[in-house]
């Protein structure tokens, strides 16, 4: 129970990693508020089991008023945010010369821009507590490019630039600052990668197995539950000199 006491804003934990991170920081004892869309109540389900406080606001993160008042409610409704996630994050497939605007937009604003705001809004409680972990899910994409990725892979070495960045500002500080970089997790977000497989050859089960062997030599998807166990190491005592790491999760891709 070594976050009893402390409040964790994650943003996108409706579902997939977000939502697995969720449920591993409530199993250590912090109250959470929960983000995004789509099936609310099953997520404040799952992660209510362990009995601390759990509310959800649905702000859209590409929106800076919409980031600011959901730091706000989480400051008012649970008295603090002590762990910020910022996992919210799309993607969209297209090559560079016609990735479409808007969409370029949306990536930047909901993967990059949203933890600028969240961080901006929360270091301040933090440096006053003294304390803080600020875990920034980023990707394999925020250390390697993959080609029709474009906005998502700038979002993402983005993303690992401002881990960097915040965890020397606070290097002297009991806040720190780290990113996580999952390689294939199976989510709603790879599903649908799978899926336009799939449509290729007509066999999801061919479909999944090539997308791992293309890349993750354990032939295995990473969970969003062993990425909640590393979310709470990051917050343990023993992580505190842990600063400004960009932590591979990837079943070996990056040791290729
Ligand atoms: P997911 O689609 O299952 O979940 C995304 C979450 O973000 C959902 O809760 C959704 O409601 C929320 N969300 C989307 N747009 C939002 C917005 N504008 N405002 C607020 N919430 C919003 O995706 P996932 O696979 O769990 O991905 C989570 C994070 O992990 C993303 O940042 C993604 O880039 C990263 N990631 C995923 C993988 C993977 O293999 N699944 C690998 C590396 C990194």
């Amino acid at each position: 129970m070594i976050l009893k006491g402390k409040t964790a804003l994650i943003t996108g934990s409706t579902s997939g990693i977000g939502l697995g991170i969720a449920g591993k920081l409530a199993e250590a004892g912090a109250n959470v508020m929960l983000n995004g869309f789509g099936d609310v109540d099953a997520a404040i389900a799952q992660v209510s089991a362990y009995g601390t406080r759990v509310l959800h606001h649905a702000a859209d993160v590409s929106d800076a008023d919409q980031i600011a008042d959901l730091v706000s409610r989480t400051e008012r409704d649970l008295g603090s945010v002590d762990v910020l996630v910022n996992n919210a994050g799309i993607q969209h497939v297209a090559p560079v010369e016609s990735f479409p605007v808007e969409r370029w937009d949306s990536v930047i604003a909901i993967n990059l821009s949203s933890a600028f705001h969240t961080i901006r809004l929360t270091l301040p409680g933090m440096r006053e507590r003294n304390w803080g972990r600020i875990i920034n899910v980023a990707s394999v994409h925020g250390l390697v490019a993959s080609a029709q990725k474009a906005a998502y892979v700038a979002a993402k070495h983005g993303l690992v630039g401002l881990t960097k960045t915040v965890a020397l500002e606070t290097a002297t500080t009991g806040v720190t600052c780290n990113a996580l970089c999952p390689g294939w997790v199976l989510t709603p977000l790879v599903q649908q990668q799978i899926d336009s497989k799939a449509q290729a050859h007509g066999d999801p089960s061919r479909a999944t197995r090539e997308l791992l062997m293309e890349k993750q030599p354990s032939l295995d998807f990473v969970t969003p539950e062993q990425l909640g166990e590393l979310a709470v190491f990051l917050c343990s005592d023993a992580a505190r000199q842990v600063r400004g790491v960009a932590w591979n999760v990837d079943g070996g891709w990056l040791a290729q």
